[in-house]
C-alpha cells in the first residue's frame, strides 16, 4: 500500500549506508512488514522473559527481610533468589548470543574445525548435568571430520542440543551423540530416548522462546533460546538443523553443514613457446 512505502523509505533513510538490508527492504515492504512484526515480537517476548526472574528476585528478597528472624526461611528464600538470577544470567548471555547472530550473519574468522573434538567438548559441558538426571551419553565420532567455522559457536549448538536431550528424558535412559560423513556434508545427530515432540509443533521449536510446555522448560532452567541459537549457528555455517521426533519415545537432531574439503592443488601447467 502507498503507506507501506512511505514507511520503507523512511527506514531507507534512516539506515546506514551500503546495509544491504536496504535493498531488501525496498524491493519488498510485505517482507518488510514482517521482519518488523518479528521484531516487535521479539522486544515484547524478551521484555515478558525477563520481568518473570526480576520479580521473582524483587519478591524474594522481600520476604527475606520479612522472615530475617527464622533463618531456615531465610536459607530457603536466598536458594530460590540463586536460582532465579542463575537463570536471569543465562537469559541474558543467550539474548545477547542471539543478537549477535542475527547481526552479524557471517563469521568472522572461519577455521577447520575438527568435528570430533567440538562433540568431546560438548558432552563435556553437559556431563554433570546429565549425571544428576541419571542419563548416560554415549558419543560416537567419525576421526579426521572437519567443517570450516567457529569452533566456540559449534561447540554451542552441540552443546545445546544434547543438554536439551539430557533434560527432556527421563532417568535411565541414554543419549547418542554421532558424526558421519555424508558425502560433501558432515552430519552430528543427536538422538534420545525421552518424550518426544508432537508432530505439529516439530518445526515451532526453533522459533524463539517458543516451548512445548512452559512449565517443564522453566523446571529445567530452560530460557527457549536454546534452538533458536543452533538454528541460527548451523545456517551461518552454511548448513541446517532438523528434527524427527516419535512422540512419547524420544527424539533425534541433525545438524547437517559443509565439510571443509582438502583440495588437492593440480600441478601447474606448463606452456611451451616454440
Ligand atoms: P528450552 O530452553 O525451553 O529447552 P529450546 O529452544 O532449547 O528451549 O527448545 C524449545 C522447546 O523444544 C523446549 O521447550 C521443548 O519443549 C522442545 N524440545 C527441545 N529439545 C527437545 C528434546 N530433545 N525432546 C523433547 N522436546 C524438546
Amino acid at each position: 500500500g502507498p503507506t507501506g512505502l512511505g514507511r520503507i523509505i523512511m527506514r531507507a533513510r534512516v539506515a546506514p549506508l551500503g546495509s544491504a538490508h536496504v535493498l531488501v527492504l525496498a524491493e519488498d515492504h510485505t517482507q518488510a512488514r514482517r521482519v518488523e512484526e518479528i521484531r516487535r515480537d521479539f522486544v515484547a517476548n524478551v521484555s515478558h522473559e525477563l520481568k518473570t526472574p526480576v520479580g521473582g528476585i524483587s519478591l524474594l528478597s522481600e520476604a527475606i527481610i520479612d522472615a530475617r528472624d527464622d533463618p531456615e526461611a531465610v536459607a530457603r528464600f536466598g536458594e530460590r533468589i540463586r536460582v532465579e538470577s542463575d537463570r536471569l544470567g543465562r537469559l541474558v548471555k543467550e539474548i545477547v548470543d542471539l543478537s549477535r547472530l542475527q547481526v552479524q550473519d557471517t563469521l568472522h574468522e572461519p577455521e577447520p574445525v575438527d568435528l570430533g573434538s567440538v562433540i568431546g567438548e560438548a558432552v563435556d559441558r553437559v556431563r554433570v548435568t546429565a549425571e544428576s538426571h541419571g542419563v548416560v551419553i554415549e558419543a560416537a565420532t567419525e576421526p579426521g571430520l572437519t567443517v570450516f567455522g567457529d569452533r566456540e559457536l559449534l561447540t554451542t549448538a552441540v552443546a545445546n542440543l544434547v543438554s536439551n536431550a539430557v533434560n527432556y528424558s527421563d532417568s535411565d535412559t541414554k543419549v547418542a551423540v554421532a558424526s558421519r560423513r555424508a558425502g560433501e556434508f558432515a552430519e552430528i545427530t543427536v538422538t534420545d530416548q525421552g518424550h518426544g515432540i508432537p508432530a505439529g509443533e516439530q518445526q515451532r521449536i526453533f522459533e524463539r522462546f517458543y516451548r512445548v510446555d512452559a512449565a517443564r522448560s522453566r523446571a529445567t532452567g530452560g530460557t527457549g533460546l536454546g534452538l533458536a541459537i543452533v538454528k541460527h549457528i548451523c545456517t551461518n555455517h552454511g548448513g541446517e538443523v532438523t528434527v524427527w521426533s516419535d512422540e512419547g519415545h524420544g527424539s533425534t537432531f541433525t545438524m547437517r553443514l559443509p565439510r571443509a574439503i582438502q583440495k588437492t592443488v593440480p600441478p601447474p601447467i606448463r606452456s611451451h613457446d616454440t
